[in-house]
């Protein structure tokens, strides 16, 4: 079980130092081996810098900590990395896990592998967040996201890679399981999505053993059974089509493809097939030595054999979209064996397995300073491209360019669409703390809460006890759910203020009853008029839902027998100023609300008729005494008369009655006073409780499309 940083001759004096990871010179002379100009001191440096820092730090294998890093140094030469990337894999962990800060990094080694290890640092996040907490799918599109610079993602795939190397030395089976899992969901998939082939298939191979035992160990050991009956016809097989290729004057190398137990195991479950349907199919590769020797050979192979129809394609005219080249055909093979070739040059081989970064060098073609420079060129896009469209179609990375991603202070991550603002976000992680929300935070600053958010940003809400959600909030947010919560937030407190009007009311009516209105009273009225809780009565007396005598009768029943017709339309309208005693009535002329400033007209005989003080019928010198008059304290609901314009089309009047549903105003009359095409204008009476109110359903009704024109009469 000895992982690749493992010498195979450990010391029984020194476990530590001796596990043979790569030293510092070698890594240093990796580098210089396909970059000669590069920076020895500086890498000498990071070298020893992640030594020192990590210190004494352990390994769950028991090597240093600091040979992971080291590692995954190692890893990125492979890829021939530049110097940056080669620094930033060495550092990639001492921000995280050690007291080292990026500021420090920066000091030491310059803004460029500072912003690539505080990169990485920053996709290290997820790993400390709570399993399940989001999809899979969502951190795979967080991880593109966030690396706006390849490298970055490289470094975490190495470092992932190198972490399921060892990740036998892991104790708890549950860690083990989880960082599997991970890897599989995730990492492996954003692996092949770069093009990474060979990274791929390693974390699978390595997460399948971990995540599914049985399946791994039966598979594997019928492959190995596979193998030992095989009798040397993979070989024939290669020979034969090596042969037939050369007499066709065609210079190829032909082998057997390694059947993976994952990919096996895939097929199965996705295809339900057996062991036999997946594995009876033989795999070959042929590298030719030009393009155009791809297209010979497969005519060669397609003459020589017979060809299942539809299995033919061709990457090499037409490249995946990650830059995957290969022709593909399936042959039958002496009458009976099915048999898949892949036929590519050597370069496109290299390519395909060296993922996005390697098709950027091929698409650059030859160049004097050889790996390095696809690098180059890469950076100075990213770095000169203040276009999104344009980096995106260059990296291919930002493939989420409608998203944004946010974290909050602990580390969750939260998906949200572009333009989104920390109400959003709020929201989004619980209506409780979007309604309480007062202020925001992003990455420690005070913004204001219509601030659209960034990538990676971490905000923190500031909450204040009383806060409640604001209608000026539907202005800027963009989320479904953060419009949805506002709007209901807003409709609870109008019924909340209705019904504190409504309990005004109530205990007006009930001042009118002989005895004292007690709890049992109201449970009695509740029951009679089919209200679970005291808010829906309160709320129905608010909203003039229900007449005052009702009200009495239901909390008293046989006590409003004797009392005579109330006067006026008003529900509840007191007036100061007339003489004990004295009926009145609402005039019809100017409905006047409470809130409007009145007068009374007194005649003989008739009731006291109450006007708005400036009626033009008091202009006219109606012959009867004049009252100085003012609303009771108490009084709410009267009937106010608009004159509303509507546009004369399909929905407008739905519209205008929509407004007065959703303001609690209850139309008492609707006349169509005049056609005028295209405006059509109504008279509506409306029970109204106050002048405020009337005002405001008339703001409604001027702010709709479908209303011209409002006003009261
Ligand atoms: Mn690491």
């Amino acid at each position: 079980m000895c992982g690749k940083a493992l010498s195979p001759c450990r010391s029984a004096f020194n476990p530590v130092i001796v596990a043979a990871m790569l030293r510092q010179y070698e890594l240093v002379e990796r580098v210089l081996a396909y970059d000669p100009d590069a920076d020895q001191a500086m890498l000498n440096r990071a070298y020893v810098y992640t030594v020192q820092k990590h210190g004494a730090q352990k390994r769950a294998s028991g090597d240093p900590y600091f040979s992971h890093p080291v590692e995954v140094a190692g890893l990125m030469t492979d890829l021939k990395l530049d110097q940056e990337t080669i620094a930033t894999a060495l550092l990639h962990d001492t921000v995280e896990d050690t007291l080292a800060t990026i500021e420090d990094i920066e000091a030491n080694f310059g803004p460029d592998i500072a912003r690539l290890v505080d990169g990485v640092t920053k996709l290290s996040k997820i790993e400390t967040m709570a399993e399940n907490e989001l999809a899979a799918e969502n951190l795979r599109k967080f991880l593109l996201a966030m690396s706006e610079d390849i490298r970055v993602l490289l470094v975490k795939l190495a470092d992932r890679l190198h972490n399921m190397r060892t990740l036998h030395y892991i104790r708890s089976p549950e860690k083990r399981r989880r960082i599997a899992r991970e890897t599989m969901e995730i990492y492996a998939p954003l692996a092949e999505r770069v093009g990474m082939y060979e990274y791929m298939r390693e974390m699978q191979a390595l997460a399948f053993e971990q995540l599914e035992p049985e399946a791994y160990a039966t598979l594997t050991g019928r492959l190995e059974q596979l193998r030992s009956q095989d009798h040397g016809q993979v070989d024939a097989i290669a020979l034969a089509m090596k042969q037939a290729l050369a007499a066709a004057g065609l210079q190829v190398q032909v082998w057997g493809r390694e059947k993976q137990p994952f990919s096996i195991w895939k097929k199965m479950a996705e295809r339900h097939v057996s062991f036999e349907q997946v594995t009876d199919i033989m795999a070959f590769r042929v590298i030719t030595q030009s393009d155009a020797d791809c297209y010979r050979a497969i005519g060669v192979l397609h003459t020589t054999w017979q060809f299942i129809p539809g299995r033919f394609k061709d990457y090499v005219s037409t490249p995946k979209t990650n830059g995957y080249r290969s022709l593909h055909t399936a042959l039958i093979y002496e009458r009976s064996m099915r048999v898949e070739v892949q036929i590519r040059t050597n370069e496109m081989h290299r390519l395909n397995e060296f993922g996005l970064a390697a098709h950027w060098a091929y698409k650059q073609g030859d160049r004097p300073d050889g790996q390095v420079g696809w690098l180059r060129d890469l950076i100075e896009i990213v770095d000169a491209s203040h276009d999104a469209e344009e980096l995106l179609e260059h990296t291919k990375l930002a493939i989420y360019q409608d998203r944004i991603f946010a974290f909050t202070p602990k580390g969750a991550l939260f998906q949200l669409p572009k333009g989104s603002t920390p109400v959003d976000f709020a929201f989004a992680v619980h209506t409780d703390l979007g309604a309480q929300a007062v202020g925001a935070k992003i990455n420690g600053r005070h913004v204001p809460l219509r601030t659209p958010l960034n990538n990676g940003e971490v905000v923190e809400i500031v909450k204040g006890a009383s806060a409640e959600p604001q209608l000026s909030w539907m202005g800027f947010v963009v989320t479904g759910k953060a419009r949805a919560a506002i709007r209901r937030a807003v409709r609870a407190k109008e019924r909340a203020e209705i019904a504190a009007i409504g309990r005004q009311l109530f205990d007006e009516i009930a001042g009118r009853l002989p005895a004292k209105v007690g709890k049992k009273a109201i449970r009695g009225a509740l029951e009679r008029l089919g209200f679970d809780v005291e808010e829906e009565l309160m709320h129905a007396i608010g909203s003039s839902k229900l007449a005052d005598r009702a009200v009495m009768e239901a909390l008293v029943p046989g006590s409003t027998a004797d009392l005579p017709e109330e006067p006026g339309q008003g529900r509840a309208i007191s007036i100061k100023g007339l003489t004990h005693g004295l009926g009145f009535v609402l005039a019809k002329c100017c409905h006047p609300v409470p809130g409007d400033r009145i007068v009374g007209l007194r005649q003989k005989g008739e009731p006291v008729q109450v006007h708005a003080i400036d009626c033009r019928a008091l202009a006219s010198g109606i012959d009867a005494d004049w009252v100085d008059l003012s609303w009771g304290e108490q009084s709410f609901g009267a009937v106010g008369r608009l004159r509303v314009v509507l546009y004369h089309r399909p929905g407008t009047l739905a519209e205008m009655a929509g407004i007065f549903a959703k303001n609690h105003a209850n139309v008492i009359g609707l006349d169509l006073a005049q056609r005028d095409d295209p405006f059509h204008t109504y008279e509506v009476d409306l029970e109204v409780q106050h002048l405020a109110h009337l005002t405001r359903i008339i703001s409604s009704l001027r702010a709709s499309d479908a209303v011209a024109q409002a006003e009261r009469v």
